[in-house]
């Protein structure tokens, strides 16, 4: 067989870490003596590595973030009164496995979307499906995928991710038709499909941007039941960031 018709193939099976290590990897199996079976699995090895890098990279490209923010790189300190143990745990990822929601609530500047962001990125690298919508851009999407009759199809777009992100609930009011299919989609999801929503807004208040109190009843029930609500209290980042150090403690 000709190393041609090999390479031509390997491509054509999309084997490209094979392809790339075969001669490198065979020189070295000469030199080591591997078994024919050693060399394989090598190769085998080296491609299953790539896959999986590629995967992730597919993943977070997938999910859309408008920023990348690692959980690693927030300061706990900057926030005591944050349950950091409570984050942690939700960044071993056992939420996923059984589609619990994740609230994230507090005032704006506090490191919402920042934990959010962050602890989506670990599950994209642990492999899943994950997308970020800002819960506007959702409602508009929702709203023209109804327009558009496939509503169906984009709902079920939807559930074939382990996580959504819906970022930003209560900065701005929906219309009677976006809390409706917000709810609708949220319903569809329940049980299914793992959420983490940030919020500026207390639950008693969500009315305020729903308009119905069923509706904000019914879609509540299904949010807090076996949620996680993690509450942001204390300074804005952004805004100690500005202030000058010796003005601290004053
Ligand atoms: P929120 O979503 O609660 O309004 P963000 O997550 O957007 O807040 O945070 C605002 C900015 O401050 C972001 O750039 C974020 O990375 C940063 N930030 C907030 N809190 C922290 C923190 N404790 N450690 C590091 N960066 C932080
Ligand atoms: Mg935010």
């Amino acid at each position: 067989m000709s190393y041609e018709q090999l390479e031509q193939q390997l491509a054509e099976l999309h084997l490209a870490a094979i392809y790339d290590q075969y001669v490198p990897l065979a020189q070295k199996a000469a030199q080591s003596n591997w078994s024919y079976e050693t060399y394989l699995a090598y190769l085998i090895d080296q491609e299953a590595e790539r896959r999986t890098r590629n995967r992730r990279t597919r993943r977070i490209k997938d999910a859309k973030f408008p920023l990348i923010k690692e959980l690693a790189d927030f300061d706990y300190a900057a926030i005591p009164q944050l349950n950091k143990q409570r984050v942690m745990s939700l960044a071993e990822g056992a939420y996923l496995e059984q589609a619990e929601p994740v609230i994230l609530m507090g005032n704006p500047g506090l490191g919402k979307t920042h934990i959010a962001i962050g602890l989506a990125l670990i599950a994209c690298r642990q492999g899943h499906r994950v997308r970020f919508y800002t819960v506007t851009q959702l409602a508009n999407d929702l709203a023209q995928a109804q327009q558009e009759h496939r509503l169906p199809k984009f709902l079920e777009k939807l559930g074939r991710h382990k996580l959504l992100v819906l970022d930003e609930f209560g900065y701005v009011p929906f219309s009677a038709t976006g809390a409706h299919l917000l709810f609708q989609c949220c319903s569809a999801l329940t049980e299914r499909v793992s959420l983490i929503i940030t919020t500026n807004l207390p639950f008693s208040e969500w009315i305020q941007v729903l308009g119905d109190e069923r509706l904000t009843s019914g879609l509540l029930d299904r949010l807090t039941f076996r949620s996680h609500i993690v509450e942001f209290v204390g300074e804005s980042y952004r805004f100690r960031q500005q202030m000058p150090v010796d003005g601290e403690g004053r």
